[in-house]
């Protein structure tokens, strides 16, 4: 199976600091505090597998938990099986930017 490398772009570190300066350290989906057993992942919003792209207006915290289940449906699909969308304020992806 192919597995894209990300290109030159935010890495982990880069996307979790700037979260935790934001003080937004939760899931973007499920608006579980990281921390203690809720691991904090970076997801694409739209999968690399079906053409995402490495960027910041492509990535959002996840927790393990979601980021798994999610896997690479696509996020509208995704949102979909949640059944009502985290509605923080702080924590959703800029789909705009780009
Ligand atoms: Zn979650």
């Amino acid at each position: 199976m192919r597995k894209p490398e990300p290109p030159s772009g935010p890495t982990r570190r880069d996307v979790f600091g700037l979260l935790e300066e934001l003080d937004c350290w939760s899931c973007a989906y499920c608006d579980a505090p990281f921390g203690g057993s809720v691991e904090a992942e970076m997801d694409h919003v739209n999968p690399l597998a079906k053409g995402g792209v490495h960027d910041w207006s492509n990535i959002a915290p996840a927790c393990r938990d979601c980021n798994r289940l999610k896997s690479d449906q696509d996020i509208a699909d995704w949102l979909g099986l949640l059944a009502g969308p985290s509605s923080a304020e702080c924590n959703s992806p800029d789909m705009q930017s780009g």
